[in-house]
């Protein structure tokens, strides 16, 4: 009675996320190459893709999508999300047959078998995006990148998960030192774009429970972050409100091209 997941990969490059239980194996995002996720399905000892039982979606940007249609494709497998991010593939991700083709509406709940997956909304400049929370045999794994802010309702619905893989994007001052120009730093900085190191340390504040462990940092810059500058911020902001990094929780690194271990959540 296990519940494991892998980042894949993590990152402005590209997001893939294994998650898998006896019954059920599941692919969050493929926004790398079909031949780039293969590649990371052997590394990670994840089986093979060609078994997996869907690809969830988290929204339409490419980082999330390259991959899809390809795998998809090659594999038929079958492909989940909401009717707003469907509108919005068309055409990025080519053609992909009816029968491969479900809806998982936001704020809904879906059972795989032995697993069950909660969807939920973040705020980011895509059509509709959201993220996933996972159910099984009293575990509980969140995900949740590509968010402006983390507002409560969110932290309600994350809040004390055993594992947890949330957003570390950006340091605040690579970003406005760094060379974007003033309107994709507005874009990122905004409602709609990414959270900040710090602002990932304030929500986790919010959101580890007596259950909470381990806490993987995703999605980070590669222009305006790096990994340890993102886990030392993590880890002050966290001290700030008596949370010890290393003891009460892990913080984990994540890669843009190497995955982490298969672990149980
Ligand atoms: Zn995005
Ligand atoms: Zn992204």
């Amino acid at each position: 009675m296990s519940l494991k997941f892998s980042v894949l990969a993590s990152g402005s490059s590209g997001n893939a996320v294994y998650v898998e239980t006896e019954q059920t194996r599941l692919l969050v995002d493929a926004g790398l190459s079909a031949k780039q996720i293969q590649i990371l399905f052997e590394k990670a000892a994840c089986g093979e893709v060609a078994d997996i039982d869907g690809i969830l979606v988290t929204h339409e940007h490419s980082d999330h999508i390259k991959g899809l249609g390809v795998l998809a494709r090659k594999f038929k497998l079958p492909i989940y999300a909401n009717k707003n991010t469907w509108n919005a593939m068309n055409g990025l991700i080519g053609e992909v047959a009816t029968e491969q083709k479900f809806e998982f509406e936001m704020e809904s709940v879906k059972t795989f078998n032995d697993l069950e997956v909660e969807s939920f909304g973040v705020s980011h400049d895509a059509a509709e995006p959201m993220f996933y929370v996972f159910h099984h045999n009293g575990r509980k794994l969140a995900l949740m990148t590509d968010t402006g802010y983390v507002s409560d309702r969110m932290k309600g619905i994350i809040r004390d998960s055993h594992s947890l893989v949330i957003e570390s994007n950006h340091d605040i001052n690579m970003l406005m030192m760094g060379r974007y120009p003033w309107n994709i730093k507005r874009r990122i900085l905004g409602d709609h774009g990414h959270i900040s190191n710090e602002d990932c340390g304030h929500a986790l504040a919010d959101v580890i429970g007596d259950g909470t462990k381990h806490i993987y940092l995703a999605h980070l810059s590669k222009d305006n972050n790096m990994k340890d500058i993102a886990r030392l911020a993590v880890e002050q902001t966290l001290k700030t409100y008596d949370i010890s990094a290393g003891e009460q929780v892990i913080l984990h690194d994540t890669d843009a091209s190497q995955p982490t271990k298969l672990v149980l959540v």
